[in-house]
């Protein structure tokens, strides 16, 4: 008599309500970080059921007559696993998110509903078409041509032309892969208000702070002099106000431009206006040098640039105690080339560094505060930088001192002589 193998499907079925348990939790939890997580637990089980499937059938079947209470028992049990295993896969196939799962050849294996939505799966004609053939075409059929190495996102679904997708590719048991697919049009949409009312606030604040301002420096303080420190601390506030607005103003046209438009940057007039805005800050409190070894201009938008490098030079005067040095430095680094400024300054701890350039980010508010900064100007230089694909780079003692780099390829350099001259 052959003894039914029942033993052996406690941990599946322990482990199917178990992961089915907590991938509805984290998606109920926090839908946005637990997405993923969900998602591949209960594709596990998915995946677990279709290897039992066979294994499935012969213990459900097993000849156990000799006993007929202990049959009872078996039966009682098979049915109650297989009603399981049949919720946890309606509970994958229902999931808002899609799902895909490929073989090593890349060919469709399974789907979930979303999948049909999002991406435009048909069943049961796509399983084992391959996945890259059957999205060609679109541009998650190059992502996975690629490699699919990093997430994509803010990809079109090409199920649903109106939505956009963040995508991943993960790796699956021994061979197989994992395509999750979340449709973002919802955050994106939020993100979008988001930016326009920054931009709305900021428009209408300008006027009326721009008038405060004129009426405040029309204000003699010797006709009264009683009210001269008030009158002095009204106007800094009202232009500190008033630089907030414009900041906020660059980064919300920043954040929606895609492009610059590619414009010759003349380097060496560039840098010696930075140089001349950063002693017209410091009113010699430090001691400013200008080392200029690269012999190359900069393809992108002159202003921009402007900010981005001013910027990096302006918060090292004033996050470097009078008697303290500064280095503007522009060189040649492999076929690109470097702009740093280094500082002798109060320098940054490290567990700041990753936040630096977050919006309103300060590693010391007060000190941000009392040298005019707005919190902004990080956040401004590295979208700068991103628009012209370059990075931006941080490193900082405490106490020492702080070098800023930003680092551009070749590609947005323009060499005296050189055949890419404009
Ligand atoms: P802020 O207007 O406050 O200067 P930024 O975005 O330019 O805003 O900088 C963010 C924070 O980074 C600053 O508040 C400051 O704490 C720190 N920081 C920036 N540059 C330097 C520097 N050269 N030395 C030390 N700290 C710096």
């Amino acid at each position: 008599m052959i003894q039914p193998a029942a033993p052996s499907w406690k941990l599946p079925a322990a482990l199917a309500a178990a992961l089915l348990a907590g991938a509805l939790l984290g998606w109920l939890a926090n839908r946005h970080v637990a997405a993923g997580i969900a998602l591949v637990a209960v594709a596990e089980v998915v995946l677990l059921l279709t290897r039992n499937r066979h294994q499935t059938r012969l213990m459900m079947t097993a000849p156990v007559a000799s006993d007929p209470l202990q049959h009872d028992r078996f039966m009682t049990r098979s049915r109650r696993i297989a009603s399981n295993l049949r919720d946890v896969r309606n509970a994958a196939s229902q999931l808002p998110d899609a799902v895909v799962l490929i073989d090593r050849q890349q060919q469709i294996r399974w789907f979930n509903h979303a999948a049909e939505d999002l991406l435009g799966l048909r069943r049961p004609h796509d399983r084992g078409v391959l996945l890259q053939q059957r999205l060609a075409g679109s541009e998650l059929a190059d992502w996975l041509r690629d490699g699919a190495r990093e997430s994509l996102n803010d990809v079109v679904a090409p199920g649903q032309a109106e939505s956009q997708l963040s995508v991943s590719l993960l790796p699956f048991g021994d061979h197989e892969q994992l395509l999750l697919a979340r449709d973002i049009s919802h955050l994106n949409r939020l993100e979008q208000i988001r930016r326009d009312f920054v931009s709305n606030v900021s428009h209408e604040l300008r006027t009326p702070l721009t008038v405060i301002h004129g009426y405040l420096e029309l204000i003699d303080a010797d006709d009264v002099p009683e009210l001269a420190p008030v009158l002095g601390e009204m106007r800094a506030q009202s232009k500190r106000m008033g630089q907030i607005v414009e900041d906020l103003l660059t980064l919300s046209r920043l954040e929606t431009q895609h492009e610059v438009v590619d414009e010759r940057v003349p380097m060496s007039g560039l840098l010696s206006t930075v140089r001349k805005e950063a002693e017209a800050l410091s009113q010699g409190r430090h001691r400013i040098t200008l080392e200029s070894t690269a012999e190359a201009d900069l393809l992108g938008s002159p202003k921009d640039l402007h900010s981005a490098l001013s910027n990096l030079a302006s918060n090292a005067v004033r996050y470097t105690p009078a008697g303290g040095s500064i280095t503007i430095r522009w060189q040649r680094e492999g076929d690109g080339a470097v702009y740093s400024v280094i500082d002798t300054g109060f320098g940054i701890p490290a567990s700041h560094l990753a936040r630096l350039t977050e919006r309103f980010y300060r590693v010391s508010s007060s000190r941000s505060r009392d040298s005019g900064g707005t919190g902004l100007g990080l956040s401004i230089v590295k979208h700068v930088l991103n628009l012209h694909q370059a990075q931006l780079q941080v490193e900082s003692t405490p106490g020492a001192g702080s070098t800023f780099s930003c680092h551009f390829g070749a590609a947005r350099l323009l060499v005296a002589g050189g055949s890419d001259e404009m």
